[in-house]
């Protein structure tokens, strides 16, 4: 799902519905844990950060359940055990966005996207309630006026990062940001064909 979000300030932004919704929000700020310190891992375009204690090989499997014909050179990076996990794991999403432009046949020039992976669902929705002051369950979502895309350990997934991914790449492509329902089509697009050529 994407959220346009121009100024945190302003009230009027808009929610799309998506794939990535679940209506059986349920949050419970009594159990809140420690506030965790978050760690940021830049690569060309996409800078990932995360929790300092997340498990991240669960991060890294998530992230391999989707095969799409990448180059030699782009395997290596995400898959070759001599690199620390973070840069494989920043290729891995760095393969992502490209295969996302691929699809939609859109390169944004200059397109940089951050991917925020708090360590659940419920971190997740406590996060939204305290940007917008509302309660929703998402898997997943993504600030235009940010460029950032909000996740976490429990669900990301090829299928999400993509969607959400797509998001970015065709809001930065046009110079008019294309209608909610146009972009969620072509988000929905690109995770259902990440593997087709
Ligand atoms: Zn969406």
């Amino acid at each position: 799902m994407k959220i346009r979000l121009f100024s945190l300030i302003v009230a009027g932004f808009v929610l799309a519905g998506c794939q990535a919704f679940f209506g059986d929000a349920a949050i419970n700020a009594s159990d809140e844990a420690e506030a965790p310190v978050w760690i940021s891992y830049k690569s060309n375009q996409v800078t990932i950060s995360y929790p300092s204690d997340i498990n991240l090989r669960r991060l890294e499997a998530r992230l391999r359940t989707r095969y799409f014909t990448v180059s030699a050179v782009e395997r290596d990076l995400f898959s070759n055990s001599d690199y620390q996990i973070e840069k494989r794991i920043s290729s891995r999403l760095e393969s992502i966005l490209l295969r996302a432009e691929q699809i939609l046949a859109m390169y944004p020039p200059y397109l940089e996207v951050k991917i925020k992976v708090f360590r659940n669902r419920r971190e997740l929705s406590q996060e939204y309630t305290s940007l917008f002051g509302a309660v929703e369950n998402y898997k997943s979502f993504y600030i235009y006026g940010q460029s950032t895309i909000y996740t976490s350990l429990q669900d990301i997934s090829d299928s999400v990062i993509s969607h959400e991914l797509a998001h970015a790449v065709i809001d930065n492509y046009f110079k008019v940001v294309p209608p909610e329902k146009t972009a969620e089509l072509m988000a929905t697009y690109v995770d259902s064909h990440l593997e087709r050529e």
